[in-house]
């Protein structure tokens, strides 16, 4: 059996390109941009634009199939946790997070993550492999369909963050084509200010950013100083602070644009005076901002969250010295929102084998226990 190309592997100049070398008319590309890309609805039989022959034809062509949601769960803040199951058994993490005026799905570039970041549980699973393009757009499109079934019809996501399982720039090609669907303006059309990619700071990729659509950048900064970030991310060993910053400084960004640093706060080891003065030495205030995020404690973590007002008290400090820094809530608390968790958890009780899930091990399966 020949195994055929999502439709959503696509970019924009590909299907072009596609219809092209095989005299579909352009209104097809159109079709297929409104109907499957843009509203998310797979009734071929809305279509109406393109023939049964051409349709018959794409079929034969591509795949319109979405990755399965095999598991989801709804935290006690809105917050949706999604497990997806890919073709070869693995799963990856998707997250919709509701927020006053949108609703941003984080999700993951790669099954497992090889930076080994040590208060992250996807860190200690390694690097199973990287996603494919479609892979990565699949779980926007499978998670939207969902929301549009099972929530309202009128659910839309609508802003990405590339912050679930893997480092992005790892995989650096697929990441760049999935952003390119993601901002096709007659498909999936999300602006380039809605989509955000977070990494932990590999300078040779970062080197290479302009390649990249124009899309905001996040650093995982998480400690000021060499020898604790090194502990906390081992790829501070190879790219330290002074080589991160220096390439850092040529990414090109419009004015109004920052890079925003990601400052997980662990209670005791980074959350003291003496980090402040680093953070004022080391960002550069008007192209910086700073998100800070309260550790969020899983089993088995060795570190600790710390307390509300001491947070309070480090953005007040920042918020002194002129920066724009803001407190990440912590979501999804009651539904292992921490990274990789989901998926470790779901993969004791039962196995994904590609095609399906026992029924009854979905509705066996509680997180929460
Ligand atoms: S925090 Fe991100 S980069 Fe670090 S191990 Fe976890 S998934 Fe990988």
């Amino acid at each position: 059996m020949t195994i055929k190309r999502p439709i959503y592997d696509l970019t924009p100049l590909e299907l072009s390109s596609f219809c092209k070398e095989n005299d579909l008319p352009d209104f097809v590309q159109a079709e297929l941009d409104k109907w499957f890309f843009l509203k998310k609805d797979l009734d071929q039989s809305k279509w109406d634009k393109i023939s049964k022959e051409r349709m018959k034809f794409l079929n034969e062509k591509f795949s319109f199939e979405l990755p399965k949601v095999v598991w989801q769960g709804l935290s006690s803040d809105g917050t949706r946790k999604f497990l997806i199951g890919l073709s070869d058994g693995n799963s990856v993490e998707a997250v919709a997070i509701p927020a006053k005026d949108r609703l941003t799905l984080c999700i993951s570039s790669q099954v497992g993550c090889a930076i080994g970041c040590t208060f992250c549980h996807t860190g200690t699973q390694g690097l199973t492999r990287n996603l494919k393009a479609h892979e990565i757009t699949g779980q926007f499109l499978a998670v939207s369909q969902w929301l549009i079934k099972n929530v309202s019809p009128t659910s839309r996501l609508s802003n990405i963050v590339f912050m679930g399982q893997g480092e992005p720039l790892h995989n650096f090609q697929n990441v760049k084509k999935s952003v390119e669907i993601f901002l096709n303006p007659n498909g999936i059309a999300l602006s380039k200010t809605k989509v955000t990619l977070s990494t932990s700071g590999l300078v040779p990729q970062i080197e290479k950013w302009e390649e990249f659509p124009d899309i905001n950048v996040a650093i995982s900064l998480h400690a000021v100083r060499d020898d604790l970030r090194s502990q906390l991310m081992p790829i501070n060993k190879r790219h330290d602070l002074k080589r991160l910053f220096d390439a850092l400084k040529n990414i090109p960004l419009k004015t109004s644009r920052r890079i925003t640093y990601e400052y997980l706060m662990i209670a005791g080891l980074n959350d003291q005076q003496q980090d402040i003065d680093g953070l004022c030495e080391l960002l550069p205030k008007k192209r910086s901002k700073i998100n800070l995020i309260p550790f969020n404690e899983y089993p088995g973590s060795d570190y600790k969250r710390p307390s509300d007002e001491q947070v309070l008290w480090f953005q007040d400090q920042l918020h002194k010295q002129g920066f724009t820094c803001t407190i990440r809530v912590t979501k999804g608390d009651d539904i292992l929102a921490a990274c990789g968790q989901l998926k470790t958890e779901f993969e004791k009780v039962n196995k994904w084998d590609g095609d399906r899930v026992s029924p009854k091990a979905i509705e066996t399966y509680q997180p929460n226990e």
